[in-house]
């Protein structure tokens, strides 16, 4: 451990000194607003006995596949809590949607990959970022942190760069209603098994990856000016709405690659099987790709790896091995020359390159992820020096062990015949304050830090 207690204080300041001159990244696309509502009993049964119990508690036992009237909105929490399970509906009727609004929330949150990153990498690590954001209102724009954070703006025809709340725009508000109860919760005689979540989702735009205007008119110009791209949100996509955005995205990807950017794709879970396929068929286009366990299972269910993909979800922590065999496989079939595996505890990367610097971006993330866990909003990069204190994870102890004895890993680091894997055991914060957004912050954290240690 004391190791990498080394590692990850030099990884810091290797990474304080190099992300001030990292260059523009272009964010896009899915940005929205998080109205978090802690839900209260007597509130919750006094709104089900109006609605009509009966009818409530029907969906409560079958999720409508849409919001279209209260009872969805109310039987949809309800089967929530019933099994302590996270559900998303989208809302489709602007009478729910009011009576959400009035309903009201605790909290405003900033919401959507791009949003959180925006605020990481320009509000926090001062990184210049240029954002998609779908619609500008003012309760989105006042969730954008100061600092280098830009949208594009056409005035008289010429395109303009300003900070989303100098945009004014009076544009809707996308907001995601996040209806949360604790453990224990009970209502009409239900409790709760676990705390989550229930959302209800009042936004037209983001599920059908809508491309702003200045974006699809712009695109060559915006890329001029950036030298790293992150690309989000079409996790949601279905196999009814994807061929438009999905050509457009294409559209954008060959003119980043025209010009040498890299560019990394965020793999959020996506439902829909046949988006999920298609995702794989363009990662070829992306130099770098960010996923979790149940993502990459997922991913290696549409390759056919059926058995790999158990595999990837039977141990926690997560089979190392099985990891790096999911991860050799991805990157054979897609060509992507950078595969960032996060789990809880650890991270592996397969990169076609080798380098000490992405091990060090690997650590960097890990110590940014302990600060948003630990501090709940990370103010700047002393904040992050804030979670070296917090220990290493003690089980990563095996997961390293096993991949010294298939690899030769030494410091984290083992040259195999595709190029190089880093490995980092994390830092876990035993009572964490936020975990919300946390897999964004590991993989822009790292895609970026590698990218400005690179030299
Ligand atoms: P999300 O979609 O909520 O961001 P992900 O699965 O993408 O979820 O990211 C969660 C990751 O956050 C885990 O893989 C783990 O590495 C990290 N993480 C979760 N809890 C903690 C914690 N308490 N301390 C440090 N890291 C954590």
């Amino acid at each position: 451990m004391l190791m990498w207690d080394g590692l990850y204080s030099r990884a810091l300041e290797r990474a304080k000194g190099a992300l001030p001159g990292t260059g523009r990244i272009l964010l896009a696309y899915n940005t929205n607003i998080d109205a978090v509502k802690y839900l209260d009993p007597h509130d919750l049964e006094g709104r089900i006995e109006r609605a009509g119990r009966d009818e409530v508690l029907r969906y409560s036992e079958e999720l409508p596949d849409r919001i279209r009237e209260i009872p969805h909105l109310l039987g949809g929490i309800l089967w929530s809590i019933k099994r302590g399970k996270a559900a998303e509906l989208f809302v489709e009727n602007m009478h729910v949607r009011q009576y959400m609004r009035e309903w009201g929330w605790n909290e405003l949150r900033m919401g959507g990959q791009v949003g959180i990153m925006a605020n990481l990498l320009g509000g926090v690590y001062g990184i210049p970022v240029i954002a998609h954001v779908p619609q500008i209102s003012e309760l989105q724009a006042n969730l954008f942190k100061d600092g280098p954070i830009y949208v594009p703006k056409v005035e008289k025809g010429i395109l303009k760069f300003v900070h989303p709340k100098e945009f004014s725009g009076d544009e809707e508000s996308l907001t995601h209603y996040i209806y949360e109860f604790p453990r224990g919760f009970e209502v009409l005689g239900i409790r709760a098994p676990r705390e989550n979540r229930f959302i209800g989702s009042a936004d037209d735009y983001n599920p059908n990856l809508y491309i702003r205007p200045e974006f699809r008119e712009n695109f060559e110009e915006i890329a001029e000016m950036v030298q790293l791209a992150i690309i989000s949100g079409l996790q949601a996509l279905t196999k009814e709405n994807y061929a438009g955005p999905f050509e457009e995205i294409e559209r954008h990807l060959e003119i980043l690659n025209e010009r040498g950017i890299p560019v990394h794709l965020e793999f959020a879970f996506t439902p829909d099987e046949t988006v999920r396929r298609k995702l794989v068929d363009i990662l070829g286009k992306f130099t770098s790709v960010g996923l979790n366990e149940v993502e990459l299972a997922s991913v290696m269910e549409v390759l056919g790896e059926k058995e790999l993909a158990e595999l990837l979800l039977a141990h926690d922590p997560v089979d190392p091995l099985a990891v790096v065999e999911a991860m050799r496989k991805l990157a054979e079939v897609t060509g992507v020359r950078r595969i960032h595996f996060h789990t809880y505890g650890y991270y592996i990367a397969l990169t076609s390159y080798t380098g000490e610097h992405i091990r060090d971006s690997l650590l960097f993330a890990a110590l940014a992820a302990a600060a948003k866990a630990k501090l709940g909003d990370v103010r700047n990069l002393e904040d992050v020096g804030r979670a070296l204190d917090v220990p290493v994870n003690e089980k990563a102890v095996d997961v390293e062990g096993r991949l010294k004895e298939e690899f030769g890993l030494k410091e984290g680091i083992a040259r195999v015949e595709e190029g190089q894997l880093s490995f980092v055991p994390t830092k876990i914060v035993a009572r964490p304050k936020s975990t919300v957004g946390i897999g964004d912050t590991i993989s822009s954290s790292a895609f970026v830090c590698e990218f400005a240690l690179r030299g």
